[in-house]
């Protein structure tokens, strides 16, 4: 796919009538939303898009995204590598009052005028295909970073719980760990 970024906008008059291809990247800074979601900026966000118009005069936008993220893993706290690719499959509908008739394959697309935000649409396909919650893989990205988890689930470094800690040890379920190793 290309590396440049795609334009912000494009006019759906022009996109629809040419048929046109649009591929490229979208910079994070344009997809606000999305970035809020995300632990870093690291981000590669890859767009194709196809502009075409079927038999019944539906305006149709289809083609693909992948993106590579870096999301917090839930367990550690700690950034994960997550890839994102999904479909698009939308139908350009001027109203929302059109949306009931539409064939069960598309997803709508509501744009009351004729300035298409590429921006925003690829950030809510983006939204749809973005985990709920993330894992390292595996099971033991706590002990590789050496941490603990407190009662509250913030982590703290093996080195801070020192003595100072033991009263608390009663109800923290690594306790059990700490008895075993004296
Ligand atoms: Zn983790």
């Amino acid at each position: 796919m290309s590396n440049s970024p795609v334009p912000a906008y494009v006019d759906s008059r022009k996109v629809f009538l040419q048929q046109a291809e649009i591929e490229g990247t979208v910079p994070l800074e344009r997809l606000a939303r999305f970035r809020e979601s995300l632990a870093t900026d690291v981000a590669d966000v890859q767009v194709k898009l196809r502009f075409s118009t079927n038999q019944s005069k539906q305006q149709l936008i289809s083609g693909g995204l992948v993106a590579t993220v870096e999301v917090t893993c839930q367990r550690c706290l700690e950034p994960m590598r997550i890839e994102l690719a999904d479909n698009i499959n939308l139908a350009l509908l001027s109203d929302e009052a059109l949306v009931a008739g539409l064939d069960p394959d598309l997803d709508p697309w509501i744009c009351q005028n004729t300035k298409l935000d590429l921006a925003s649409l690829v950030e809510e396909q983006l939204m749809l295909c973005m985990p709920i919650v993330n894992y390292h893989p595996g099971e033991n990205c706590l002990d590789k970073l050496g941490y603990k988890v407190t009662e509250s689930g913030t982590k703290v470094t093996a080195s801070e719980t020192g003595g100072s800690e033991a009263g608390k040890d009663a109800a923290n379920p690594f306790a059990v760990l700490k008895t075993l190793k004296k």
